[in-house]
Formats: C-alpha cells, sequence, structure tokens
C-alpha cells in the first residue's frame, strides 16, 4: 500500500505555481497550442481546488470553524490589499468608486479577486448546506451555469437578446462572473461533500473528465466564444476527480506547504513586477521576460525564495510527527468549549481547566485556542503551570486549585494568579507573608480533601479578617457527581445544600463571596448552573467521558486527541521465535511484527498488550503483543496489508473508517481518561488541527 501523506496539502503547492503559470504563460513563445493547455485548461483546476479544500475541512468542523475562517481570511486580504496598493498607485488605478467594488468583487489586483470570491462563497455555500445537500449542490451548480453563460460561453449565449441583456447589466455591477456568487459556491460545497472513490477510479475519471474537458475548451476557443476562460462544464468534474485521488491519499497535514502555498498565491504578481524591473535594469530582457519559459521560471524561482523565507527560520527544529504525537482537534475543542457554555447559560462563565498540560493535551496551545474563543477563566493545579500560562500571553483569571507554599506568594502577586486557599492555617501562613494575594477560598463540603469546613462559619469569618487575602471567590468540589447510584446522588445534593448555605451564610455575616463555584464536568452535566459564576470544566473540555461507568454528557461533545506514532520497523518470525523483554511474545505461525515508536515513558502502561490493547494501521485494528518497552511497543501485523517503517499507527483516535476512543484504551488500562491523558508524556510532539 502506497504511504499516505498529507497530500492536500502538497497539491496546493503545486495549485499555486499552476496559478503563477496562468499569469506568465510558459510555453508562449514556442507554442501557443500547449499554452493555452498549460494555463486556460490545466491550470483552471487550482483555484477550484483551494475552494475544495476550504469546503472539505469547513464541513469537518460542521461548519461551526466559519466565524474564524472568515476573520483569517479577511485579515489575510486586508495585508494583500495594504501590500499591492503600491502598484495600484503606480498603475494609477485606484478611483474611490471603482475601489468599494474592487474590494467587495472583483479584487484589488487581478489575482486577489480569490479572496472576496471565497469570502462570499463561503457565506453562499454555508446558506446553501443548511438546505441539505442534495438541495444544495444542485442549486450552486445552476448558479455556476448562470456563471458559465457570462464566462467561457458568454459568446454562445449573447446570441439570445434577453441573456446579453441580463450579463451585460450583470457586468455592470462585477466585471466577471467568476465570484463568490456564481463559481466559489460550487466548489465549495463539492469540497464539504468529500466524494471519495477508490484511487484508480477516481484516477480514471479524472483524465477522462480532462480530456473532455480539453476538447471543451479548444472547441469553445475555436469559436471565439470566451469572453473569459476560467469556467467549464467539465471543470466541476475534474475537480471532484482530482479532489477524490487526494484525498483518498490524504492523512495528516502539512502546515509549510499550507503556508509556502499561500504566500506564493499572495506574492507572485510583486515577484512578476520585480522581475520585470529586474531584468530591465541588468539588461536581461531578452532572457527573463520576452522569453516566456524564462520568464515563468524567474517569477516561480523568486515568489519561491521569498515564500520559504518563514520556513528557513523553522530549519533544525524537529518534525512534530516525527516519532509519536498528539493531534489536537482544535475545531473539536471550540466546539466543546461552546456547547458546555450553552449549557452553562447565559450568567455561568466556563472555567476551563488545564491542569497536567491540559490533561496531557498540552495546556499553552489549549488555553490560547480557547482565549481567542473568549474564554476568559482558567484553572491550573500549580504555580509553574499558571505562570507558564501567563509568560504565554494568556490573560483573565488564572486559579491555581492545588498547593502552593506560601513563600511563593511573590510569584503569586507578579503573575497575578489567583490562589484557592486549602484551610484556615494555610490562609494565615499566606496572608502573613505580607503579599497582597488573590485567593479563592476553598470550602470542603464533604470531600475531605481540601478546604475549610463549609459548616464552620466562623473560620470562614476568621480568613476574611486576614489582612493580605484579597478574597475573590469561595468554591468547592463535588465528589461523586460522576456516579448515578442513588446514594451518590443523594451525596451530591447535600454537598451542593452545603455550598449554597455557606454561600448564603457569608453574604449574611458581612463576608461577600464574591465568584461562587462548585461543578466540574459531571456536575454541570447533572445539576442546575445557573447560581453559580463559573463552572470548572476538564474533561468535558476534551470531549470525552471520565470512563464507562460514568452517564452519558446531555451535550454532544467531539474528542480532541488522537494519539499516533510511527512504524519504525518491521520483522518477520517464524513460529516458536520469539520478541521482546523477557521473550514475553511468542510467534504461533509465520508472523509480521511491527516495533512502533512510543513505550511507557510516553504514557502506556507497560502491561497494555495483555490488557487487550490495540492499534490501528492502514484503518485497521491490530494487536500490541508482548511487553512494552520504555520507548517502543510490538504489534502484530500479520494480517494487514503490508506495513512499512514510517508508516502512522493510530493508538487513540480515527484511522479511516475504524475508531479507537479514548474510553477505550483507559477501560483497557482499568482507569479512567483523565488518569490516561494526564500520563501523555511531555516527550511526545504536538500537531494542531485547525
Ligand atoms: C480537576 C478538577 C476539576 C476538573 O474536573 P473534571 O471532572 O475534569 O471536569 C474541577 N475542579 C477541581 C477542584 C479539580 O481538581
Amino acid at each position: 500500500m502506497k504511504e499516505r501523506q498529507a497530500s492536500l496539502d502538497h497539491f496546493r503547492v503545486a495549485a499555486a505555481l499552476l496559478v503563477a503559470a496562468i499569469h506568465t504563460s510558459p510555453l508562449a513563445s514556442f507554442w501557443a497550442e500547449g499554452d493555452f493547455w498549460l494555463t486556460r485548461v490545466l491550470a483552471r483546476l487550482a483555484v477550484p481546488f483551494f475552494f475544495m479544500v476550504s469546503g472539505y475541512f469547513l464541513a469537518k468542523s460542521q461548519w461551526k470553524s466559519l466565524p474564524r475562517f472568515l476573520k483569517k481570511t479577511a485579515l489575510l486580504y486586508g495585508i494583500s490589499i495594504l501590500l499591492y496598493l503600491p502598484l495600484n498607485l503606480y498603475a494609477n488605478n485606484v478611483a474611490p468608486g471603482e475601489w468599494v467594488r474592487a474590494v467587495l468583487l472583483d479584487g484589488t489586483f487581478y489575482h486577489l479577486w480569490y479572496f472576496p470570491a471565497v469570502l462570499l462563497g463561503a457565506l453562499v455555500a454555508f446558506g446553501l448546506s443548511r438546505l441539505r445537500l442534495r438541495a444544495s449542490l444542485p442549486l450552486a451548480g445552476l448558479l455556476y451555469l448562470v456563471g458559465l453563460g457570462g464566462d467561457s460561453y458568454y459568446g454562445l449565449v449573447s446570441a439570445l437578446p434577453w441573456a446579453k441583456a441580463m450579463y451585460d447589466g450583470l457586468f455592470h455591477v462585477v466585471s466577471y462572473t467568476r465570484n463568490g456568487l456564481f463559481f466559489a459556491p460550487l466548489f465549495l460545497l463539492l469540497g464539504a461533500a468529500g466524494l471519495r472513490w477508490r484511487p484508480r477510479f477516481s484516477l480514471a475519471g479524472l483524465l477522462l473528465s480532462l480530456a473532455a474537458m480539453s476538447g471543451e475548451a479548444f472547441w469553445l476557443r475555436s469559436l471565439g466564444a470566451q469572453r473569459h476562460d476560467s469556467m467549464y462544464l467539465f471543470l466541476p468534474v475534474c475537480s471532484v476527480f482530482l479532489f477524490s485521488l487526494l484525498l483518498s491519499r490524504n492523512q495528516g497535514q502539512d502546515r509549510a506547504a499550507r503556508t509556502f502555498s499561500m504566500l506564493f498565491y499572495v506574492l507572485h504578481p510583486w515577484c512578476i513586477v520585480l522581475v520585470r524591473g529586474g531584468a530591465k535594469l541588468l539588461g536581461l530582457e531578452g532572457l527573463f521576460v520576452e522569453n516566456s519559459l524564462g520568464h515563468f521560471l524567474a517569477v516561480a524561482a523568486l515568489s519561491g525564495a521569498v515564500s520559504a523565507l518563514p520556513l528557513l527560520l523553522q530549519r533544525g527544529k524537529p518534525s512534530q510527527t516525527g516519532r509519536a504525537w498528539r493531534e489536537l482537534d482544535l475545531a473539536a475543542l471550540h466546539h466543546n468549549a461552546a456547547a458546555l457554555q450553552r449549557r452553562l447559560g447565559p450568567r455561568c462563565r466556563l472555567m476551563a481547566v488545564v491542569k497536567a498540560d491540559a490533561y496531557g493535551h498540552g495546556a499553552v496551545p489549549v488555553a490560547k485556542a480557547l482565549q481567542r474563543e473568549k474564554v476568559r477563566a482558567f484553572a491550573v493545579a500549580t504555580l509553574e503551570e499558571g505562570v507558564a500560562l501567563r509568560k504565554r500571553g494568556i490573560r483573565g483569571t488564572i486559579l491555581i486549585l492545588g498547593y502552593t507554599a506560601p513563600f511563593q506568594s511573590g510569584a503569586l502577586a507578579r503573575w497575578r494568579l489567583t490562589q484557592a486557599v486549602v484551610e484556615e492555617d494555610y490562609a494565615r501562613r499566606l496572608s502573613a507573608q505580607g503579599k497582597r494575594v488573590r485567593v479563592h477560598l476553598a470550602a470542603d463540603t464533604g470531600m475531605h480533601r481540601l478546604g475549610i469546613p463549609a459548616e464552620d462559619l466562623e473560620a470562614f469569618r476568621r480568613v476574611y479578617q486576614l489582612p493580605h487575602l484579597k478574597i475573590e471567590g469561595v468554591f468547592s468540589h463535588l465528589c461523586a457527581a460522576d456516579s448515578a447510584a442513588p446514594e451518590d446522588a443523594a451525596f451530591t445534593q447535600h454537598q451542593a445544600e452545603a455550598f449554597r448555605r455557606l454561600c448564603r451564610r457569608l453574604e449574611e455575616a458581612g463576608c461577600p463571596a464574591g465568584q461562587t463555584h462548585l461543578l466540574a464536568s459531571y456536575g454541570i452535566f447533572s445539576l442546575p448552573t445557573g447560581e453559580y459564576a463559573f463552572a470548572r470544566a476538564g474533561i468535558a473540555l476534551y470531549g470525552v467521558g471520565s470512563g464507562s461507568g460514568c452517564p452519558q454528557p446531555p451535550v454532544e461533545l467531539w474528542p480532541v486527541l488522537s494519539l499516533r506514532a510511527r512504524v519504525a520497523a518491521v520483522h518477520s518470525l517464524a513460529p516458536g521465535e520469539t520478541a521482546g523483554y523477557g521473550r514475553a511474545f511468542r510467534a504461533e505461525r509465520p508472523t509480521r511484527l511491527a516495533v512502533v515508536a512510543i513505550g511507557y515513558a510516553d504514557g502506556l502502561p507497560r502491561d497494555l498488550a495483555q490488557r487487550g490493547g490495540q492499534v490501528l494501521l492502514h484503518g485497521r485494528h491490530a494487536p500490541i503483543v508482548g511487553r512494552l518497552c520504555m520507548d517502543q511497543l510490538l504489534v502484530d501485523v500479520t494480517d494487514l496489508d503490508e506495513v512499512r517503517g514510517g508508516n502512522i499507527a493510530t493508538l487513540i483516535g480515527r484511522d479511516g473508517a475504524s475508531l479507537i476512543t479514548a474510553e477505550e484504551l483507559a477501560g483497557q488500562c482499568g482507569t479512567i481518561t483523565n488518569e490516561l491523558l494526564s500520563r501523555l508524556g511531555r516527550r511526545l510532539g504536538l500537531c494542531l488541527l485547525e
């Protein structure tokens, strides 16, 4: 089986090169027909491909990432407008009336039409997608047909007087029909459909439809029918087969390729100007301007060099996906945060619990992603965790839920961290340091872990008298909210009542409780949330339940983390041969063993094989065998298609149609997901899927 790679991202680079070809006509000096085919037929696949990728990822997030996508694209467009402003000024084509139209519809420079098209197109496609695919695709197809009549079929269609009148009216408003209304929605929705056939079928379809599109293009050219030559009847067909072909090989992402292709696309017209200017200056116009191939190569080389600059800065940094890594689905994280916040209602705010490196997900990227989604309160377990977040720009409340030695009060104050007060004596020692420290008082309502006994109002009052504590909140923690057993449910009710009574009595005693909070994930699921200022969500935020014994969340949550590792080597064993420490695996039949580069030092239990652990390889389950090593484990791949070094094994997450959930793995390990995930070692790479 061919190794899968980030085909979608890699093809972006090819697509950007094709766009540069459109704008430089590489073969024009030698072979007009060839150049027409390259730039007006083949290269016309490039931009639809970009639209399709966007549609594919938008649909993957169920369009929840649309606002972020629009914001990012608009920002990029804004920067591009500024970048090309000097050229607009030089060409003196910035009449104010025209300018508004250019910004909103046509783009302010010839290649920048892409941005308004994808912005408007995404909105139209989103609107259509609400109609279910069956209705949305035909409607988008209809819009495309209208666009076609104003593009390469204009010469034919405009023979009809009413059609000519219609299009000419349209062209008073927009310069082309290749835009966000008639062009982009169809490709965005085709990408969203994510059609995927077997590679051979896709390839055959691609070749046939490309041949048909070539015939169509040359025919239209011979008729002189084209007003513009971006749209063909066969272009969507071709694009769907191309996308299917790439999708069937696609795994993971290549951010470098993404950044490179985006820069290349935005910058190449500037490079065209620079190549022309430079060639003139050096007297090399014959080679680099008049010779079309020389021109193309010079532009591609210059654009490539400029676009590669950011990558150069990354050089030497180890890849995150070289050995074993965690993959975070940020769209799922956003979805979970929004779903939980909806459940909490307008008054109660989500406090994101990102202790233990965000349950193994990486505290900084998780907190940053949540901060972008307007989460303004975070909880950690230690001082160091809090400081690390502040240093990386996390604002708002950061509450330290665990113990911090009072002599560190200077650091608490300096980094504006909020400390949990874990008992009365602790409060006294903390205040005695003489630094003004923000605190939340922990109340013990029955867990008997941390906190001042909730019924001891006098103890609370004494703490309120202490001079240096800035008491901003009071909280407690439930210890059996994840259990549906009647006695546990009664205990939870009892805890909630004790907390409520404490808050009331504090207010009556003139000790303002400030921001109160009681509920963690399972409390959010089972108790009313309205009366508290915050709810502290940990495991729910990461989209998994604690374990199989726990109640099902009443809100839909999406798992955020996948755990993957590379195959390091593959061995063939004869019956009777053994493998690994203690010779714990013995081959009963001719066996192929894959050595996967992840072990117990990465957070997996040493006896995972004996507990029934599996991995996914090429979309299928394969059993882990023998004893786990510190840095490797063994997988029996005898029953799988050919597995080779470099292949990717999945320990948590999806591979093709197969899935291993964190709950499943935690169950096998005899623990809950909270423990399994928070143990994931920091030497694992971290790869963010946006
Ligand atoms: C860890 C922790 C949480 C988060 O619990 P989840 O069940 O993961 O949501 C909330 N509050 C306190 C005090 C904690 O220690």
